[in-house]
């Protein structure tokens, strides 16, 4: 297997090859969890250890399903009731957890960089989570799945990437992704949505909507991330969805078979309508949710294996 890495901290310290490996087996993974009987027995015996310090809906009940489907011990930590709170930092708090022998842990964290410094602490498989405005891997990967089996390739496609792209780890890990498999990357939003190195990534910036949906294979919307936004970065929520909101209207200037994601949790009637949302010939919305379970198995799995594959030489080790 092509994939050699210690945790999944984020798509930048992954080749194409790597990411490869991970949707071929995450297809696999996807016929295991169509059947009925969805159990493996890969993680078995393995502790996984799922830390939130943010909200959750999605990523924490599906990195929990994809943990109990390989056969792990799963413990959510209730970050709202734990030490934390009592002013324990976040390296303290993952050496005590990190004495109790877990083999997977998955973080989500408010600041960028936080799980890359709790991973160079423990002994274990750090698995990104979403860390502040930095990286969302598993996000970009499950994005990366959908779209492969939509369209059946990952290359070549003309993408864009739509709204709050200023706070969105989302789209960072999704333009790092896309754009070391070699597709077409625009970015749309306002100004004050739009940081400036993002260019840098290789995509083309556009503000007006209409001109850069034109001839898109992928429509990616973003959610408005009002709780990072300190001041008015939009000027009322009206105006915002009648110049960057997705309806029909602005949908038909992209390809007539183009696709449309959302990563959740969706505002309807500010970044996009809820009837695109809901059409079942448009939206992949909720095949991104199907593609998040099986994408973070395979992740999982792939982690499992170096691990027991770095242990198993040390204990060599210790021997000589
Ligand atoms: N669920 C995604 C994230 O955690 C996107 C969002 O919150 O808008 O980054």
């Amino acid at each position: 297997m092509a994939f050699h890495a210690r945790h999944l901290l984020g798509i930048e310290q992954l080749s194409p090859l790597e990411i490869t490996t991970i949707l071929d087996l995450a297809d696999r993974y996807v016929d295991l969890n169509r059947r009925t009987v969805k159990q493996s027995d890969t993680l078995a015996g393995m502790t996984q250890i799922n830390m939130f310090f943010e909200n959750s809906t999605r990523t924490q009940s599906s990195f929990e399903i994809a943990g109990k489907r390989l056969g792990a011990d799963v413990m959510n930590m209730n970050m709202a009731t734990s030490s934390v709170k009592k002013g324990e930092t976040l390296i303290d708090t993952a050496m005590t957890l990190n004495a109790m022998h877990p083999d997977l842990l998955v973080v989500r964290h408010g600041a960028s960089g936080a799980v890359n410094l709790l991973a160079s602490k423990v002994n274990c498989a750090v698995l990104n989570a979403g860390d502040g405005r930095h990286e969302h891997p598993t996000q970009a990967l499950l994005d990366a799945l959908t779209i492969r089996r939509a369209k059946g390739r990952i290359d070549r496609l003309t993408i864009a990437i739509c709204g709050d792209v200023a706070h969105s780890r989302v789209a960072r890990s999704n333009l790092i992704l896309l754009g070391k498999m070699g597709n077409n990357l625009r970015l749309i939003g306002p100004p004050t949505l739009m940081p400036a190195g993002f260019a840098e990534l290789g995509a083309t910036v556009i503000e007006d909507m209409r001109e850069g949906l034109r001839g898109a294979d992928v429509v990616m919307m973003l959610r408005l991330q009002k709780e990072r936004m300190d001041g008015g970065f939009v000027p009322s929520m009206r105006e915002y969805y009648h110049r960057y909101g997705l309806d029909a209207e602005k949908l038909a200037f992209a390809k007539p078979d183009a696709i449309v994601m959302h990563p959740g949790p969706m505002n309807r009637g500010v970044e996009i309508d809820g009837e695109i949302a809901d059409d079942i010939n448009r939206s992949v919305i909720q095949d991104q949710v199907e593609m998040g379970v099986a994408v973070r198995m395979a992740c999982m799995d792939l982690l499992a294996r170096n691990l027991r594959a770095d242990r198993g030489r040390k204990i060599a080790e210790s021997y000589v």
